[in-house]
């Protein structure tokens, strides 16, 4: 098949070497310097037997609508169904709907009864903007005041722009975190392995939440009685509400979780591949990935996923001043050495031409081993090869996962 990825990061660059692996012909547009097969002709005009859409920035724009509309096969929701991610408030709504459990909540527009919710509230204090904000716009503190300032900040436009405009309150959740990323063709949602993240910027969970510092695959706390409870209680009903609104949801529904003590809760859902989750999950699947996404984007899943046994984790090397304000520009040395470490394949989400950052994120390092503990040591070796002035990446990826004290 030859298949156009739409998008230009690690994400599309781990979906890319996913679908080549079992021979399909890939293209990734626009893609970035550091992805082979990347060509900047809009996806509208590339000739593909299946387009898959990376970001939800394009999703929630409908893309896929357009390029359904002119008999394209498409992997990615409408813009109907990206409304899970394009606004929180509508996709807590739809929870509450479809019975699926998730934090108490409040939506507002007004700062006086958003800040009234949050007095009522115990800490932690959430605050979360209601649109698009790169991962970055939402807030958890123990500061009453923190949390005031930041619905103040993003109601008055001053923070996150339009995409504050709304606000949702939540109540503060404790326990692991979870990625669930779950193919859909409309009516069947099938499970891909569980995956965590780590969203703040520093080690230790500080620092501002960012699109994400590193990931790992599986996850120990999440056996298959974990999964059948999220697809049971959350993903099923879920697509069944969204069906109920005449959405044919046929794209990844990714569970952002929380496994409480009370069972789990979603946090979030998002309508595509999590970057950097996709980066652990791809590199582990064990069939032919183009003909799943295919079946799922025609109405008709019937491949069952399977899943290479090693573990993966994937660490992500920043630049000077990410997520705030990224320097660019640097020369990157000791890619070609970290990408003969055995076992590591470097995935290029802001890599500029002559090998340079280019972006925020610039390096995905992505490691396979024998379990956890092997995948992290090979991740990190290869990472200390790698540099370029003011790169920065946080030193606990898996650390607890893998049993060993949080700093490498
Ligand atoms: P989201 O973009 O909604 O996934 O939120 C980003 C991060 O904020 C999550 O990965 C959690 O670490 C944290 N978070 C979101 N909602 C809550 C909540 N209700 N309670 C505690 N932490 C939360």
């Amino acid at each position: 098949m030859r298949i156009c990825v739409v998008g230009a990061g690690g994400r599309e660059h781990a979906l890319a070497d996913a679908l080549v692996r079992p021979g399909h012909d890939v293209v990734v547009t626009p893609g970035n310097p550091g992805i082979p097969c990347s060509d900047p002709t809009p996806p509208e005009q590339v000739a593909a037997d299946l387009y898959v859409i990376g970001p939800e920035v394009p999703l929630v724009d409908g893309l896929a609508d357009r390029l359904r509309a002119a008999g394209r096969l498409v992997f990615g929701p409408g813009a109907g169904g990206a409304r899970l991610e394009g606004s929180k408030r509508w996709m807590k709504e739809l929870l509450v709907d479809a019975g699926v459990p998730t934090a108490r909540h409040g939506s507002f527009t007004d700062p006086a009864p958003a800040v009234a919710l949050l007095e009522a509230l115990p800490p932690p204090y959430v605050v979360k903007t209601d649109g698009l904000a790169a991962g970055k716009g939402v807030l958890v503190t123990d500061s009453l005041a923190e949390a005031v300032d930041d619905v103040r900040a993003k109601l008055d436009g001053s923070a996150f722009g339009p995409a504050g405009s709304t606000v949702v309150i939540e109540e503060g959740l404790t326990g692991p975190e979870l990625s669930l990323l779950c193919v859909c063709d409309g009516h069947r949602a099938v499970p891909l392995a569980p995956a965590q993240d780590f969203k703040r910027l520093l080690d230790d969970d500080a620092g501002p939440n960012t699109g994400g510092m590193g990931a790992y695959s599986p996850v120990p706390v999440a056996g298959p009685d974990e999964v059948d409870e999220v697809m049971a209680t959350a993903v099923e009903p879920t697509l069944a509400a969204l069906r109920r609104r005449g959405i044919d949801y046929r794209g990844v529904l990714y569970a952002g979780l929380m496994l409480t003590a009370a069972g789990p809760r979603i946090i979030e859902y998002n309508v595509r591949f999590g970057d950097p989750e996709a980066q652990v999950v791809l590199p582990r699947y064990a069939g032919d990935l183009g003909r799943l996404l295919a079946e799922a984007a025609a109405g008709a899943l019937s491949t069952e996923p399977s899943w290479d046994r090693r573990a993966a984790i994937t660490v992500v090397l920043a630049t000077e001043g990410y997520p705030q304000s990224p320097r660019s520009g640097d020369p990157i040395s000791g890619m070609d050495e970290a990408a003969a470490v055995p076992g590591v394949t470097l995935y290029s989400a802001g890599v500029g031409p002559g090998r340079t950052s280019a972006g925020g994120r610039v390096l995905n390092v992505t490691a396979l081993g024998a379990d956890l503990p092997d995948a992290r040591r090979r991740a990190y070796q290869a990472v200390s090869l790698i540099d370029w002035p003011g790169m920065h990446y946080r030193r606990d990826i898996a650390g607890r996962a893998a049993g060993m004290e949080v700093h490498a």
